[in-house]
C-alpha cells in the first residue's frame, strides 16, 4: 500500500484491509474482484491485482505461508528487489539490503556522489553500499529500517539536520558543505494529456457501467461507458467510440484531475440508448464495484445523488 500512496492515507485503511484479509488463504479465497474493490481509494489498482496473485501463489507453492528466502519472495507477483529485501530482512532477519529513495539520498551524501537521484550508476552503488552495511550489521532488519528512517527524518531532501545526525563524522557531503545539493533531483517527465468522455446512460433505476481494459489507466476498474482520446473529440466520434448506438448525446459537465503521470480532462455526457445487454447496475451493485476515485465521485454525484428515480 505504501508504494506511491501517502502513509496517512494508508493508515486509514490498513487495519480494516488486513482485518478483512488476515492471511494468504483468505485473500486467495475471496477472489480478485473482491480484493480490488476493498482497495478502492488507494489508487494504483495493479498493486491489488498483484497482491491477490501473490496470495494465490503463496497458497499454491508455499502451502499458505509467506516464504522467508529472498529468492522465493522475488518469484511472487508484484514483489521486486526492494519489497523482497524488506520482508526478508525485517520479518525474517535475512542479510538482504533495501534501497529506496531515502537510502539513495543517505548513501549519495555519505559518499558525496554528485549525481541525479535516479542515475543508474548511483542506484547500483547504493545497492552495493547497502549490501555491505547489512552484511556487517548485528540485526539486518534494524539496520535497514534505520537507514530508511535516517533518510526520512534527519537526512531529509531540502534541509538535512546534520547537527543531530548520528553519522555526521563519516559523511563526505557534510564535510564538503554540499549536503543539501546532493543527490540532484530526478528529471520529471511532463504529464500526458488524456481526454475522457464518460456517458451517463439510465434505464429504470439502473445505470450502465462497464469494466475498463486490463491495461492502461485505471486498468480493470469500473466506469460509466467512456471514450478515451489523446485529442479532443466531437460528438460523432464520441458516439461511434462507445461501440453501441446512443441517441441525444449532450454534454453536462467538464472537470480536470491530475494523476502522477497524466492530466485527465473529463467531458461528461448524458444520452439515451435502446441496448439491453451490458451491466445495468442499481445503486447497491454500483457501490460494490471498484472504481477510480474521480469516477466514483462522478457516479455518486451525477447518478445516485441526482433528481432521478434510481438516485
Ligand atoms: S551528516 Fe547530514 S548529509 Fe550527512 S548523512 Fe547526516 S544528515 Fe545526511
Amino acid at each position: 500500500m505504501l508504494q506511491q500512496t501517502q502513509a496517512s492515507r494508508v493508515a486509514e485503511r490498513f487495519e480494516s484491509f488486513v482485518g478483512r484479509f488476515p492471511d494468504a488463504r483468505t485473500m486467495a479465497a475471496a477472489g480478485e474482484n473482491v480484493v480490488v474493490a476493498a482497495w478502492e481509494g488507494l489508487g494504483y489498482y495493479r498493486r491489488a491485482r498483484l497482491l491477490y496473485a501473490a496470495a494465490v501463489r503463496i497458497c499454491d507453492v508455499h502451502d499458505g505461508e509467506v516464504p522467508s528466502s529472498t529468492e522465493a519472495l522475488l518469484a511472487l507477483p508484484g514483489i521486486g528487489r526492494y519489497t523482497a529485501g524488506s520482508i526478508a530482512s525485517i520479518a525474517f532477519d535475512c542479510r538482504t539490503p533495501i534501497v529506496d529513495g531515502n537510502v539513495i539520498r543517505v548513501v549519495a551524501r555519505l559518499e558525496a556522489i554528485d549525481a541525479a537521484a535516479d542515475d543508474p550508476a548511483l542506484v547500483k552503488r547504493c545497492w552495493e553500499t547497502a549490501d555491505a552495511l547489512v552484511g556487517a550489521a548485528k540485526s539486518p532488519g534494524v539496520l535497514n529500517e534505520s537507514l530508511m528512517e535516517l533518510g526520512a527524518t534527519v537526512c531529509t531532501p531540502r534541509l538535512p539536520s546534520c547537527d543531530r545526525c548520528p553519522v555526521q563524522t563519516c559523511c563526505a557531503a557534510f564535510r564538503s558543505g554540499r549536503a543539501a545539493s546532493m543527490p540532484r533531483p530526478k528529471s520529471r517527465p511532463a504529464r500526458r494529456i488524456v481526454h475522457l468522455y464518460p456517458v451517463v446512460l439510465r434505464r429504470d433505476d439502473r445505470v450502465l457501467l462497464r469494466q475498463r481494459p486490463l491495461r492502461g489507466i485505471w486498468a480493470g476498474l469500473w466506469e460509466l461507458p467512456s471514450v478515451e482520446s489523446a485529442d479532443p473529440l466531437e460528438v460523432p466520434a464520441i458516439a461511434s467510440g462507445l461501440g453501441f448506438k446512443v441517441d441525444d448525446l449532450r454534454q453536462v459537465e467538464t472537470f480536470k484531475r491530475l494523476l502522477t503521470h497524466r492530466e485527465v480532462h473529463f467531458h461528461v455526457y448524458e444520452a439515451s440508448t435502446r441496448i439491453r445487454r451490458g451491466h445495468w447496475c442499481d445503486r447497491v451493485v454500483s457501490a460494490e464495484l471498484a472504481m477510480a476515485k474521480p469516477m466514483r465521485s462522478l457516479v455518486d454525484r451525477r447518478v445516485w445523488a441526482s433528481d432521478w428515480p434510481g438516485g
